[in-house]
């Protein structure tokens, strides 16, 4: 039965969690898809954050390290985020960016692996993961001498060998959404006596996580993407406890020392997740990013994490259905996996190569350009060109906590226009900017 816009209305008025929309600042005409990439501002941000600059900075000024508790906010906040990865207290902070929290979490486990004995020469990820992470391991394989093996999803298996020292691997796909098993992978990986680490950019806050159950080591992730902690919001590192209190990270600064305010000439670690800290803390950036949480924490009363996941699904699975229902015969593809199990938040289309204007390029660019000039904002991921196996891709980001059904009756409406008229040949829509 195909679906209408009724049903699309009726759905939204029987969605529980409809009342946390009313959280955000959502821009007048917008209908936002790039949750994955920079989350919208929650209401409670701009007050927070003029308060933090006026009153807290511009009146208490350094006595707010302790009136303010600004000195423990990184621990604060990982306690705040901790449930939604399965992680338990004091085994999580927010600080630094991604980036650099892989650099300290992959470098503890290298030293780890290497108390295995010298044999495990290896780190292993997918070819397709986000290339920070690649250019991160990459530059720690320079520095030590390592290899850097890039496998394809369905190699993963096969290249968990007895001289692999870590298992490298980003949970939700950032151009396909595809989601990995994390507790099958963790178990086979440790099989082997291979390390865990997971990069949550496009999984925390998106989907049920469990890094205590999966038996993971060692976990980062984003806080500007579905934790909408603002623009370069601080990230997070995880932990396993296990682990926590064993090296150093390479990082070793004055904030993970276990008394930065003793001045000792040499480093003591912090005990536990506290010396993954490095330098003094971006407290704006850490103010902002909890109106994000406590959205989260809002969240509780109506069903948490697995109300959010019951929805987000529900979104996606309406999105391709409306897609494949009233976009047919345009080129579209579906790079998302439709089982759920396998799927993260996202729902994204490829286009064939040649289907651009004059039989250039895919044209998806354009499409999501004319999308964006219509208030539809997703985003655009290139492909290889038709030289192997990845597509252009128009990426959707579906963020339940402030997306309803009828925005996603009214994104797919856009594309059908967008298509059917083909609105998207315009040169204007054909020009690519420094941002995609
Ligand atoms: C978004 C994203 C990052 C971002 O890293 P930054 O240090 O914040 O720039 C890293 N890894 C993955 C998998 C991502 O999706």
């Amino acid at each position: 039965m195909t679906t209408t816009l009724q049903d699309c209305r009726a759905l939204d008025a029987q969605d529980p969690l409809a009342p946390l929309r009313d959280h955000f600042s959502l821009p007048a005409g917008v209908i936002y898809l790039d949750g994955n990439s920079l989350g919208v501002a929650p209401k409670a941000a701009a007050a927070r954050v003029a308060d933090v600059v006026t009153r807290e900075w511009g009146t208490d000024l350094i006595k707010s390290w302790n009136t303010a508790s600004w000195f423990d906010l990184p621990q604060r906040l990982g306690n705040q985020l901790a449930p939604l990865i399965g992680a338990g207290p004091h085994e999580v902070v927010c600080t630094d960016s991604t980036s650099i929290n892989l650099y300290k979490v992959l470098s503890a486990a290298l030293n780890i692996a290497r108390e295995d004995g010298p044999a495990r020469k290896r780190i292993v990820s997918e070819r397709s993961n986000f290339p920070t992470d690649l250019y991160i391991a990459e530059g720690l394989c320079k520095e030590r001498g390592l290899e850097l093996v890039l496998v394809e999803p369905e190699e993963i298996t096969a290249a968990l060998t007895s001289d692999v020292a870590v298992l490298m691997l980003t949970h939700v796909n950032y151009r396909t959404g595809a989601m990995h098993d994390m507790a099958a992978i963790t178990a086979a990986a440790h099989a082997q006596g291979i390390l865990c680490v997971w990069d949550l950019a496009h999984s925390a806050g998106a989907v049920p996580v469990d890094l205590n159950g999966a038996g993971a080591d060692f976990s980062i992730g984003c806080g500007y993407k579905y934790l909408n902690g603002g623009p370069g919001a601080p990230a997070f590192v995880w932990v396993h406890p296990r682990h926590a209190n064993r090296f150093w990270q390479p990082l070793s600064g004055w904030w993970g020392h276990a008394a930065p305010f003793a001045f000792t000439p040499d480093y003591k670690p912090a005990p536990g997740i506290t010396r993954y800290l490095c330098g003094t803390q971006p407290i704006i950036s850490l103010s902002a990013l909890q109106c994000g949480l406590d959205v989260f924490t809002a969240a509780e009363s109506l069903g948490g994490m697995a109300a959010l996941r019951t929805k987000s699904l529900a979104l996606t699975d309406l999105f391709i259905k409306l897609v494949e229902e009233r976009c047919a015969g345009h080129g579209l593809g579906l790079a998302t996996p439709r089982a759920h199990a396998q799927r993260g938040s996202q729902a994204c289309l490829t286009r064939d190569e040649g289907a651009g204007v004059n039989g250039q390029g895919s044209g998806a660019y354009a499409i999501v350009q004319a999308l964006i000039a219509r208030g539809v904002i997703g985003d655009f991921r290139k492909g290889d060109g038709g030289t192997g196996r990845h597509k252009d891709i128009l990426r959707f980001g579906f963020t339940p906590l402030y997306l309803g059904f009828e925005d996603v009756w009214n994104a797919v409406e856009h594309l059908r226009q967008v298509l059917e008229s083909g609105e998207w040949q315009k040169p204007e829509f054909n020009q690519t900017h420094a941002v995609t």
